[in-house]
């Protein structure tokens, strides 16, 4: 592996609530677009072709809607079919009568608008509360009232039980959406809450937090516990030297080096600028001055490029403490970082004990 890989974007972050938003958009003018073409047929079989009609101007608008949010215009395109579902919501509604159901579609205008990226409560309140009015309406206007082309009553119950379903299947996908941007926002947040940037490392939050936790275990069961503060010697000179991005692919290798070194079970933190915390459950104190070693040696033997290409050498001072008796994290971790004093005092790249 070479120890100046690039540092990745860390993972969750690929697609932003407005980018799901876009997707959503595509989705819905596909499925609108079907939906459409099927009512088509359903009310040319009927024998209602002003229906059908008014389908095949809305399939028009699906499919131009579609195109639309392709090139990136999703504001039209959403424009454009929240207008057909309200306009063939109330044509529908005054034509074929109330009973036919066709007027929940306009209810679900609301949730979309509310939850739409695209604008700001100012627009979105007033046009939330417009089609509230303008359903409370129609409704006052067209239930019970004859239409002027009625349906026969098997059709009519059966179109009534279709857009109920299909309000049902909207309604669920619109809280499935609401679900999945929130539980992404929420990971994101967590992960930057609990990661350092630059060596995508636990953060000394994630590490402080994680190590109260293992305390706890630590003075129930009487398990033991260690600690390793450990620092890259000279660092200042390595910046000096080749530059502050080759002190960042120092980092970037170091990080990598710990996190290869240790089990599943350690947590590796970064402490500081050049200083890296790892919290070593069940593991005594020669137990961690024999992987602190393995570490000093492994660091040792890497050989980062900086970004000229020149080859950087690196070694590592290590403190070791392993809790002892009532002693809390934090006094545990003072003597790791008296010891990594000593070993920096007695010249460096060395284990010492605390
Ligand atoms: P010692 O062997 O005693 O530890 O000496 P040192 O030079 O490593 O320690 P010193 O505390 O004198 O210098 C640490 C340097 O680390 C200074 C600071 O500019 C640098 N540093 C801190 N954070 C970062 C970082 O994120 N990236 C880079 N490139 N440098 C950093
Ligand atoms: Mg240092
Ligand atoms: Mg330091």
């Amino acid at each position: 592996m070479n120890d100046f890989s690039p540092i990745p974007s860390a993972p969750g972050d690929a697609a932003d609530g407005s980018e799901i938003f876009r997707r959503l958009l595509v989705a819905v003018s596909i499925l609108g677009g079907s939906i459409h073409l099927a009512f088509i047929a359903l009310f040319q079989a009927a024998g209602v072709g002003m229906l059908a009609g008014i389908n095949v101007v809305s399939v028009l608008c699906y499919v131009l809607a579609f195109f639309v949010i392709g090139r990136g215009h999703a504001l039209a395109g959403v424009t454009l079919m929240a207008s057909e579902v309200v306009v063939h919501a109330v044509l529908a509604s005054i034509l074929i009568g109330w009973d036919s159901g066709f007027h929940y579609y306009i209810i679900l205008v609301v949730p979309v608008v509310v939850l739409s990226t695209l604008h700001g409560w100012r627009v979105k309140l007033p046009a939330a509360l417009a089609f509230c009015v303008l359903y409370a309406g129609l409704s006052v206007a067209l239930r019970g009232a004859q239409p002027p082309y009625p349906l026969d009553g098997a059709m009519l119950g059966g179109l009534h039980l279709f857009n109920v379903a299909g309000m049902l299947v909207i309604l669920t996908a619109l809280a499935a959406y609401y679900f999945i941007l929130v539980s992404q926002a929420e990971t994101t947040l967590r992960r930057l809450a609990t990661t350092d940037p630059l060596t995508q490392l636990s953060n000394r939050r994630h590490l402080l937090a994680v190590g109260q936790a293992e305390v706890r275990r630590v003075q129930r069961y009487g398990r033991p516990l260690a600690v390793v503060l450990c620092d890259v010697d000279h660092f200042k000179l390595i910046n000096d030297r080749h530059g502050h991005d080759a002190g960042d692919a120092v980092l970037w290798a170091v990080s990598r080096a710990l996190q290869r070194g240790l089990r599943s079970i350690d947590c590796v933190a970064r402490w500081g600028g050049e200083e890296f915390l790892l919290l070593l459950p069940e593991t005594t104190l020669d137990g961690a001055l024999l992987l602190a070693e393995r570490l000093r040696q492994d660091i040792a033997g890497l050989r980062p490029a900086a970004p000229g290409g020149e080859p950087v050498t690196l070694t590592m001072t290590f403190g070791v403490a392993a809790l002892a008796g009532e002693e809390t994290l934090e006094q545990a971790i003072s003597r790791a970082d008296q010891a990594l004093l000593a070993g920096k005092r007695e010249g460096r790249n060395r284990v010492v004990a605390g």
